[in-house]
């Protein structure tokens, strides 16, 4: 997962050309914020399930390297709480940005626009 800032992208709502927030999961854009009317796109109709194998992606790969580390030397184990602990507020973090893109998708306009 990445979020990428610096975009400078034409927004198809207020048609300014600026700031984009952009939201990559799995090595492939998913969302886009304007910075200037908020406006979001979502690209992926499951931008959950997309942050889930992301997850899953990275999980696995570091399951992978934690049983290397402790097949090498079963000392290791005793570390794993400790190395753990940092990995929720990081999540934490990342949930909170893929809801904040899922939140601004329903919060616009142009989705509860009647007419
Ligand atoms: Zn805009």
């Amino acid at each position: 997962m990445k979020v990428d800032n610096d975009a400078i992208l034409t927004c198809g709502s207020c048609e300014i050309e600026g700031p984009h927030e952009l939201l990559y999961l799995s090595e492939h854009l998913c969302a886009s914020r304007c910075a200037n009317c908020g406006k979001t796109q979502v690209y992926s109709g499951h931008i959950y399930t997309e942050y889930a194998r992301d997850l899953a992606e990275r999980t696995t790969h570091l399951a992978g390297k934690v049983a290397g580390q402790v097949l090498r030397s079963p000392v290791e184990i005793v570390k794993l709480p400790f190395k753990a602990i940092g990995k929720p507020f990081g999540l934490l973090r990342e949930v909170n940005q893929v809801t904040s893109f899922e939140r601004s998708r329903r919060l616009s306009p142009s989705r509860t626009r009647s007419r």
